[in-house]
């Protein structure tokens, strides 16, 4: 699947959208998720253009990756999920029910997130 310029995420990256930023360094940007499932839900976004995970694996470098999840652990832990936890979730492609075609991680938090889900 090519990259799709116009997807919300990208808008955002080129500040033609607003957010609420959380966290942004060389790799990544963090904003707050605009329908939250838990009292903090966070996207966290490459700066690349990058589908998927499955995309971003096949094509990053090595320094985007580990630059990307670095930036995934610190926006956690700036938002002060080390302690007691918070979980991190990926949805890919169509049975991963992905709806916007830009890589993202929702960190979710500030309660218990109870049993994994899959329906
Ligand atoms: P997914 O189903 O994993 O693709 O998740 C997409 C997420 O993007 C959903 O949780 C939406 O609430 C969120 N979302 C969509 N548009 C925006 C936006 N403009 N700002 C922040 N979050 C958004």
């Amino acid at each position: 699947m090519a990259y799709d310029i116009e997807n919300i995420f990208a808008k955002i990256l080129r500040e033609e959208v607003p957010c609420v930023k959380v966290y942004e360094d060389d790799n990544a940007l963090a904003f707050n998720d605009i329908n939250p499932q838990a009292p903090i839900h966070v996207l966290v976004i490459p700066k690349g253009p990058y589908v998927s995970i499955d995309d971003f694996i096949a094509s990053a470098s090595d320094s985007e990756i580990a630059g990307f999840f670095r930036a995934v652990g610190n926006t956690a832990r700036q938002l002060g999920l080390s302690t007691p936890g918070y979980r991190i979730l990926v949805n890919t492609g169509d049975n991963g029910m992905q709806e916007v075609p830009h890589l993202h991680v929702h960190i979710m938090g500030g309660r218990k997130m109870g049993p994994m889900v899959a329906i």
